[in-house]
């Protein structure tokens, strides 16, 4: 089984009928990236940045982080990297961030929410991007992001950012940047993000839980948490097509994206990317280039 799959490095995830879709690998740390490209992924879809910030006593330094990004961009050699801003909060915690405890975390304190409140923590963390990206094909993704408004702010800090670099005539890349569609909210404001932003990340995760109102941490609730419910898939039907009437692309990079029960309708949708663990890279592979009469 294992030779099966083997057969299919270096080759395209490609349709018998000539249609083109890329199967990335979602990772969580630098050391991941090794397990991307003994899979043969086309690309890092969903880079989790947050294991920079977790298990320590104080935030990662721009340096820490610089040498992080470019380390991944340099091993994935020209093929695009989508490093996601920190999403902290929820149940990701550290310390030093000082979150406190909160009754409703899930729909807490997280993600860009932090980073809008406290703009530095952005700051540095773009500035690590934007500098790395000058190694190779880094992206740039949002997390958590619920309305236009928030994406034009994110833009004002990136371009303040930008042009402190400049301004210093530091070495750096103005990155490619879209945002995460995992709120039900964003999926409702699509049309208007897609004008906005370079491309999306659908996370299924996320928005399973904010759509069909069912923690995903809660075990008691596992019955509920159903990302096959018909209103999953018809937000992402949505979200396709408004990135697409603005010629923006469109990606999956929760676990959803890995379900190769609904890998044909994904692509018949028009699905441009698929982001999955690195070892369903392969088997997707060869799901996309033996399917029937597309
Ligand atoms: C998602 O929500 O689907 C996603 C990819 O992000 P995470 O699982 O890290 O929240
Ligand atoms: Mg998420």
């Amino acid at each position: 089984k294992l030779c099966l799959f083997q057969k299919l490095k270096g080759k395209e995830s490609i349709t018998p009928g000539g249609k083109r879709i890329l199967i990335c690998a979602n990772i969580g740390s630098v050391r991941d990236v090794e397990r991307a490209l003994e899979n043969d992924a086309e690309g890092i879809g969903l880079f989790r940045s947050e294991f920079l910030y977790l298990g320590r006593k104080d935030f990662p330094t721009e340096e820490e982080q610089f040498q992080a990004y470019r380390q991944a961009a340099q091993q994935m050699a020209g093929k695009e990297v989508i490093i996601r801003t920190l999403d902290m909060g929820a149940d990701k915690q550290a310390e030093y961030f000082g979150l406190g405890r909160e009754e409703n975390p899930a729909m807490g304190f997280r993600a860009i929410r932090i980073c809008l409140k406290q703009p530095e923590i952005l700051k540095t963390q773009l500035r690590a991007l934007l500098r790395a990206a000058v190694y190779g094909n880094i992206s740039v993704i949002y997390p958590m992001i619920i309305s236009v408004e928030e994406v034009k702010r994110i833009f004002e800090i990136a371009q303040e950012v930008r042009e402190e670099l400049e301004s210093k005539r530091i070495p750096y890349r103005y990155p490619r940047q879209g945002v995460m569609i995992e709120t039900p909210a964003a999926v409702m404001v699509s049309d208007e993000l897609a004008r906005l932003v370079d491309f999306f990340s659908i996370g299924t995760n996320d928005l399973t839980q904010y759509t069909l109102a069912v923690d995903r941490q809660n075990e008691k609730l596992c019955d509920f948490y159903d990302p096959h419910h018909k209103a999953i898939m018809r937000m992402i039907r949505i979200v396709t097509e408004h990135a697409h009437k603005y010629g923006k692309k469109v990606g999956i990079c929760g676990e959803l994206g890995a379900d190769t029960s609904l890998t044909e309708e994904f692509v018949r949708m028009g699905i441009d990317e698929l982001s999955v663990v690195p070892s369903m890279v392969l088997k997707l592979r060869k799901i996309v280039r033996e399917l029937k009469d597309d």
